[in-house]
């Protein structure tokens, strides 16, 4: 039976294999064509005429076409469907002389005149040609790339790749990728993977893990791995982008380290500072003592220069008294941190009041509190420093009217937020940051003071986790506003505990 007899006589074969997308060209078992199509003729450059009765090794480049005939006579010993050359790079050889990369699938068709070999064949050109510009694209990408088929085997490593692990390209190809991977995740590994070809998304590898690299050397180092799945006609592959962190953490362990030395010193000055201080305060009294002594005992004899001279001494004992007390009161703010407690501010205001009580009578201050203070959370001593160096500060920078001050507070946007205002000299807009800076004074002289004050203030709204600043003009007043922060739980606290 011939092939026609299959067929209604009536279907025109040629019609037929001219329709498909594939060139065709059958031969019979001597390899001589005996039927092309329309996309072969065009694939080689041949017309049909030219082909028809020619051996089919004229479509074979001459390089491969010695061998040809035997692999047509193997094929013929078993002839099953299979793609040509299987795992070899296939040509065929144009009218031009010209060779194009093929795939080529045989088929053996039987008849009653005799065997013929159907072949269908690809022009692979256009994927050639996106392949090695893929191959281009990863080979001179800056950062190293592997790329990997669903069963893990390396079938492209570009020279990063080869650089950063210190393996040639041959020796990677065609291994398993776990070679690249650390011996403790190795056998997690090939899991993992194929949980990847499932995904199909383009994302980080091992999200919130750190991630190693081994080198061909044995040593490991840090790296983060961006995948990215590459569908393709011979099915789906992984790339891999492999960044080397060694440096970034490097710098961020030199950073580490060098923020603790800054803490480390931080502290020990701070302790310096206390210890220094508080050591100083015995001498001090002891020169103020004896400067007033010598005032009070000798005043009469000595002549109006001499008392002149002992009241400078006096006062500037005085004042170095006052600055190693707030230089004290401002280091213990770091140096001597306690527990956080429940305080009622209602009660550390009263007690700030009843402190400033001769300051208030002097200057016929009046100081009060609008509606009722929150219970917060925090260190009571140091929440009693700060309201009474701003409350001081009120009173003190006061102008020809007597001083009003008034203090606030609530919860705004999910924390504590206080103000103390005043009715005082007001502060210039350009000075508001320096105020709180330690030292720092605007008034030297006609108001006393060390330029601690607000400085301390800072640094205990900070240990607090809030924010102090203030808004102020020359003759306007000021109002001094910090905030603390409030848990969830702190926020109930000023309402008291529900059951
Ligand atoms: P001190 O009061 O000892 O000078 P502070 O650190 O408490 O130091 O204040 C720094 C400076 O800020 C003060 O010298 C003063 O000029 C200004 N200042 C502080 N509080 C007020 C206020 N309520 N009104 C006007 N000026 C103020």
């Amino acid at each position: 039976m011939g092939i026609r007899d299959l067929l209604d006589p009536a279907v025109d074969l040629a019609a037929i294999i001219d329709v498909v997308p594939n060139a065709i060209v059958m031969v019979d078992r001597e390899g001589r064509i005996v039927l092309v199509n329309s996309q072969a003729e065009s694939l080689f450059g041949y017309a049909r005429n030219e082909l028809l009765g020619e051996p089919v090794e004229m479509l074979v480049p001459f390089a491969l076409r010695g061998a040809h005939p035997h692999h047509r006579a193997a094929f013929e010993r078993s002839p099953k469907s299979r793609p040509m050359g299987a795992g070899r790079d296939l040509y065929g050889l144009r009218k031009d002389g010209s060779a194009i990369p093929l795939e080529i699938g045989l088929s053996p068709i039987r008849t009653e005149s005799g065997i013929y070999f159907v072949s269908a064949i690809v022009d692979l050109t256009e994927r050639k040609r996106l392949e090695a510009r893929f191959r281009a694209t990863v080979e001179s990408a800056p950062t190293a790339m592997v790329m990997i088929d669903q069963a893990g085997t390396i079938v492209l490593a570009n020279a990063e790749l080869t650089a950063l692990f210190g393996y040639t390209r041959d020796e990677l190809l065609g291994r398993k990728i776990e070679i690249l991977v650390p011996n403790r995740f190795r056998h997690a590994h090939p899991g993992l993977r194929t949980q990847y070809f499932g995904e199909r998304v383009a994302r980080r590898m091992g999200e919130g893990r750190d991630l190693f690299g081994i080198r061909k050397d044995g040593t490991e180092f840090p790296v983060e791995i961006g995948l990215n799945p590459i569908g393709t006609d011979e099915g789906m592959f992984v790339l891999g982008a492999i960044v080397d962190l060694t440096e970034r953490t490097h710098q961020a362990q030199a950073l580490r380290a060098a923020n603790e030395a800054l803490e480390h010193s931080n502290i020990e000055l701070q302790r310096f500072a206390y210890v220094a201080s508080h050591d100083l305060q015995s001498p001090m009294r002891t020169i103020a003592g004896f400067v007033e002594l010598l005032g009070s005992r000798y005043g009469e004899q000595l002549d109006a220069q001499a008392r002149d001279w002992i009241q400078r001494a006096v006062h500037a004992t005085k004042h170095l008294q006052a600055m190693v007390r707030d230089l004290l009161e401002y280091s213990r703010v770091d140096a001597n941190p306690r527990p956080f407690v429940r305080v009622a501010l209602d009660e550390v205001f009263d007690e700030t009041v009843a402190m400033l009580r001769a300051a208030i009578d002097e200057s016929r201050a009046t100081v009060v509190r609008e509606g009722n203070l929150p219970v917060v959370e925090g260190d009571r001593s140091q929440l009693a420093q700060l309201l009474l160096n701003l409350v001081g500060n009120a009173i003190k920078y006061h102008g020809e009217e007597p001083p009003r001050v008034s203090m606030s507070g609530g919860k705004v946007d999910g924390e504590w937020r206080f103000a103390v205002a005043d009715n005082g000299i007001g502060i210039d807009p350009r000075s508001h940051e320096k105020i709180f800076e330690i030292f720092r004074r605007l008034h030297t002289k006609e108001y006393p003071g060390t330029g601690i004050g607000l400085a301390a203030a800072r640094r205990i709204v900070q240990c607090h986790g809030g924010r102090i600043w203030v808004e102020s003009a020359p003759g306007r007043g000021s109002t001094f506003y910090f905030t603390l922060k409030s848990d969830p739980e702190g926020g109930q606290l000023g309402h008291g505990i529900h059951a």
